[in-house]
Formats: structure tokens, C-alpha cells, sequence
């Protein structure tokens, strides 16, 4: 269980980017966090990678822990050897490497080779697009192609749990409904917990048990996604749904925004 409770977070020492939030990811679940630009959401992703020092940021107060143990100030190496992976948003795989040479490198912590190659294989499982781009540098793949590369160098670690953030940015509805669909068998097939960020609400809660919305550095609702997909503000803000079923104007939507008091 991977768990954030009561975090803050500061940029510089003067930016406050994430307000007190608390959150679960319980083993073998889908947990997805949803909110708009700017949310917090990336930031609450990178506290539990250990990759926020980098970024001039720090969690100021607060404790995050994976299975009882406390991830506040350790390096980024040892939070991936205690099994937690993070796929940064923007598909950074290593563009001037291969896909083959990207998912050994995504293996560097391992030393079982027949384990690694058996990891190779699964990963040309879930994702078989890239049997055809193996050898190919990854800087050439399409955007959907890199995002597949992303997830599945992030595999090769082996992890218990996947940080992963906006996999849906920039890619047409298509992939993004199967790289979605790929996400939901590697949970099921790999008992894989999984930290999801996402602004696509509506493939999100899809696949995930239970969701989390936030706003300004804070969280100010959470379900089960089957009561988040049927609350009302969650699918006219979220989803864009009218009570009545209709679909809003994206005008419409802005107007909202502008009017939504969540923390009334
Ligand atoms: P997006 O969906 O656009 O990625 P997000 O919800 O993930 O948004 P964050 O990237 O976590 O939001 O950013 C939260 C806040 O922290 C924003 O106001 C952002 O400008 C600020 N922020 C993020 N990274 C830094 C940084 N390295 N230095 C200073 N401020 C930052």
C-alpha cells in the first residue's frame, strides 16, 4: 500500500504547489488523480518518486510511505528498488537509443539477465506495435508509439507500483483508448498497483477503482470511480455531461469553470 498523508509541498521555498493532500493506492489497484493544469497533480507524482529535490521542490511537511516504509528524502534509486517506478508526463524515453537499448536501460537496476529477457518479452506482449520499431531509434516512433516505450521501459524494473502521469497527452482517441485498455491487463495480469494522472476524466475513471480530484493543491473530493463517473459536478465539470445527457460546448465548460466554487 502506498500511502500520502496530510503532504505539502513548496517549489523555491515559497511556492505552496500541494496543500495538505492525503491519498491511497491499495496493491493491485487502479488509483487515479484527476484535475485540471496546474492542480498539483504531477507534483504529488514526483514527491513519491524522490525526483522533486531536483526541481528545486520539497515536501514540507507530511509523510509518504509504500508498504509502512517512509520514501521522505530518499533518492530516486532507492524508492525504484523498493518497486515504484515512475513514468514521467511528455513520453521522455531516451530518443537517440533503441527501443530494445531504452527497455535494457529501464532494466538497470536488475542483475537476473533471463529475467530481464523474459520482461522483454512480455513487454512486446502488452504493447505489440513495437515488434516492428525494436530496432529502431526511439526519436523516430510516433508520439503513441513513445508513450508505449515509456510504460514498458518503466516494466523492466519489475515494479509493485507505476507512477503514471497523463499517458493520454497528445495522443489521438484511438491509441489512447488501447494504451488505456493495456494499462487496465497490466494491472490484472501483473497485480500492478497504479498511481494515475490524468486530465482525460473520462477514460480515467474508466479504468480505475477509485479517483481523486484536485484543485489548487488540494483534494477536494474522492470516490470509488463508479459513484465519481455518476456524480453530477463530476460530469459536467469533468466529463462534460449535462443532468440531461447532453454533451457541453467547451465555452460552456470554461464558464463553469469559472463559476465552480469546490471548496465552498
Ligand atoms: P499539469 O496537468 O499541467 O501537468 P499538474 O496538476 O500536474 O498540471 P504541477 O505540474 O504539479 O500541476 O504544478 C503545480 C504548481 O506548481 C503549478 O502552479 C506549477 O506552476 C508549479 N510548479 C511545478 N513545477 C515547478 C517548479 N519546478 N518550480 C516552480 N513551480 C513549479
Amino acid at each position: 500500500m502506498l500511502e500520502v498523508d496530510n503532504v505539502e509541498i513548496t517549489y523555491n521555498d515559497v511556492i505552496l504547489a500541494v496543500k495538505g493532500v492525503s491519498l491511497r493506492v491499495p496493491d493491485g489497484q487502479i488509483v487515479t488523480l484527476l484535475g485540471a493544469n496546474g492542480a498539483g497533480k504531477s507534483t504529488v507524482l514526483k514527491s513519491i518518486s524522490g525526483v522533486l529535490k531536483s526541481q528545486e521542490g520539497e515536501i514540507e511537511s507530511g509523510e509518504i510511505t509504500y508498504d509502512g516504509k517512509r520514501l521522505n528524502g530518499i533518492s530516486p534509486e532507492k524508492i525504484v528498488h523498493l518497486g515504484i517506478c515512475q513514468v514521467p508526463e511528455g513520453r521522455r524515453v531516451f530518443s537517440d537509443l533503441t527501443c530494445l537499448e531504452n527497455l535494457k536501460a529501464g532494466a538497470f537496476t536488475r542483475k537476473d539477465r533471463k529475467g530481464v529477457k523474459q520482461d522483454i518479452e512480455k513487454s512486446l506482449g502488452y504493447f505489440p506495435r513495437l515488434q516492428k520499431t525494436f530496432h529502431v531509434k526511439a526519436g523516430y516512433l510516433s508520439g503513441g508509439e513513445q508513450q508505449m516505450l515509456a510504460i514498458s521501459r518503466a516494466l523492466m524494473g519489475s515494479p509493485k507500483c507505476l507512477l503514471l502521469d497523463e499517458p493520454s497527452l497528445g495522443l489521438a482517441p484511438l491509441l489512447v483508448k488501447e494504451i488505456f485498455s493495456i494499462i487496465g491487463r497490466i494491472n490484472l495480469q501483473d497485480a500492478l498497483s497504479i498511481l494515475l494522472v490524468e486530465q482525460n476524466a473520462n477514460m480515467a475513471l474508466q479504468v480505475a477503482a477509485h479517483g481523486y480530484i484536485m484543485e489548487n493543491g488540494r483534494i477536494v473530493m474522492d470516490d470509488p470511480c463508479a459513484r465519481l463517473r455518476k456524480n453530477e459536478d463530476v460530469m459536467e465539470f469533468y466529463l462534460g455531461i449535462t443532468a440531461e445527457g447532453g454533451k457541453k460546448s467547451f465555452a460552456d465548460v470554461k464558464h463553469y469553470k469559472r463559476r465552480k466554487r469546490w471548496l465552498s
